[in-house]
């Protein structure tokens, strides 16, 4: 799907209605990305602005982590506004940060900085979980760092940059590694306004930084198209042997995907009530288990309340939902998923914030959030990691069928002006599906580039 608006904007033609009518056009240089796998220094040769205060309890565990990227690190101190430098990402420390008081030190950092983020550059803010806080003055000014984390966002996206918030509780500084790497990174390229909370609910299983997956075998529902086959493809650059299921009557492009991969393909349809037993069995015989599983087949069938069908109603909750919640609890009965496997769930911003014509749809992706945050304490025991991944506007066939004015004005409205893409998907399930995001489990990620609507 291309985006007609930019496509308008870059005809001379079209160029002065397009700003008479005062549109927002994505302003280029356009999100970097880089769809090619992990790499062990993705960020060399790049300059990263660091605050850190001795003080913090997160400190050496955040230098080490932005170290490993290959960065230079740059300290407040070195900054000379005068020489118009640009830092690819500029990361605040605040773990010593107690009280209300201590706010004023994001301003004193960020102030001077502002103008110095380069274009799909990065903020980052790592603080304690206000969940774990011991005063009152404490849980507000950890959970300050999210609106302000939030409003940066918002301020920094006209240049495809984004902000993002770690909050990592005292015990889980050592899993910090992970989630740094991945949000510093082009692979996080359209997760934008995002808190994560980083813990130690299970054990801490090997690293490895890039070919991520390597051995490990992988189902991906569907697969043949979009979100899922972008997905598939991305999995298999970390080296995992992905098994792609779809249905039936799409055999032929899920075979393509497959091939291309060198996975295999599963065709079936999910609500049947064979499935359970039929996707347990192939992933038995063929690969003795499964590490990581992706949920990702979805559908809509949108009408407002009054005039949906029943079909309608069931066949999306039983698409997104419930056949998530039968598939793994059949896997999981019959020991299916391996010792620190990971569970990657498709929600929606849809789930979140509500949808005209949704009731079904959203009703279902915020059951999957529901069933998440649930299942993550169930399986913290089995060492098995359990996530979200709640896409915002992203060009596939699913938002090809929304009205052209509607689907114009969808895709704005974010901070980014302008929707994902299945790889942006795909790079956020990859990094739930691998070691690297160890310490995160019951979390949900949107990629949304920052939508202005949702919690
Ligand atoms: P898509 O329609 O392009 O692909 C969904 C795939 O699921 C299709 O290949 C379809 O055949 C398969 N599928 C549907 N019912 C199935 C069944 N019963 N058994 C097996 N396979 C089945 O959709 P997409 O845009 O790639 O979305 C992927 C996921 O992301 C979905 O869960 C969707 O709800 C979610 N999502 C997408 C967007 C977006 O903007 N595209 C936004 C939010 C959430």
């Amino acid at each position: 799907m291309s985006d007609l608006l930019l496509d308008l904007s870059q005809k001379p033609q079209f160029k002065r209605v397009v700003k008479t009518l005062g549109l927002p056009v994505p302003t280029p240089p356009m999100l970097a990305r880089n769809p090619e796998g992990y790499t062990e220094r993705p960020l060399a040769g790049e300059q990263v602005m660091l605050y850190s205060s001795e003080s913090s309890p997160l400190a050496q565990a955040i230098t080490d982590a932005v170290t490993s990227t290959g960065a230079e690190i740059v300290s407040a101190s070195d900054f000379d506004a005068e020489t118009k430098q640009r830092f690819k990402a500029i990361v605040f420390d605040a773990g010593a940060i107690e009280s209300t008081a201590d706010l004023d030190e994001l301003y004193a950092f960020f102030h001077p900085l502002m103008r110095s983020i380069s274009s799909s550059g990065r903020v980052l803010v790592v603080g304690l979980d206000p969940n774990h806080a011991e005063t009152a003055s404490q849980a507000a000014a950890r959970q300050a760092l999210e609106g302000f984390m939030r409003s940066v966002a918002k301020e920094i996206g006209k240049k495809g940059a984004t902000s993002q918030l770690l909050w990592v509780a005292p015990d889980a500084t050592d899993r910090l590694l992970g989630p740094v790497r991945f949000v510093l990174s082009p692979h996080s390229a359209y997760v934008n306004s995002q808190p994560l909370r980083v813990s130690a609910s299970t054990d801490a299983p090997e690293l490895s930084l890039t070919e991520s997956l390597a051995g490990k075998t992988v189902l991906v529902t569907g697969a043949a198209r979009g979100i899922g086959a972008a997905t598939a493809r991305r999995l298999a650059k970390e080296g995992a042997r992905v098994v792609c299921l779809d249905l039936p009557h799409d055999q032929a492009k899920l075979t393509k995907v497959a091939s291309e991969i060198g996975g295999d393909s599963l065709p079936l349809d999910l609500t049947s009530n064979q499935a359970p037993v039929r996707i347990a069995a192939f992933l038995k015989s063929k690969h003795g288990g499964v590490d990581v599983i992706v949920h990702n087949a979805g559908v809509t069938r949108d009408k407002t309340l009054a005039r949906m069908r029943e079909e309608q109603w069931n066949l999306a909750l039983d698409v997104n939902l419930r056949a998530v919640e039968k598939v793994n609890t059949y896997l999981l009965e019959n020991d299916v998923i391996n010792e620190h496997g990971s569970i990657v769930c498709l929600s929606s911003i849809a789930g979140i914030a509500g949808n005209m014509g949704q009731t079904n749809y959203a009703a279902a992706k915020a059951g999957v959030i529901g069933y998440v945050r649930f299942m993550a304490k169930e399986l913290a025991g089995k060492n098995i990691r359990i996530n979200a991944v709640a896409p915002g506007f992203i060009e596939t066939r699913m938002t090809d069928a929304m009205p052209a004015a509607v689907r114009e004005v969808a895709r704005r409205m974010n901070a980014l002006s302008q929707g994902g893409r299945p790889i942006d998907v795909a790079e956020a399930i990859t990094f739930f599906g691998s070691n690297n995001s160890h310490g995160l489990t019951g979390q949900v990620l949107r990629v949304c580039g920052g939508m202005m609507i949702g919690a």
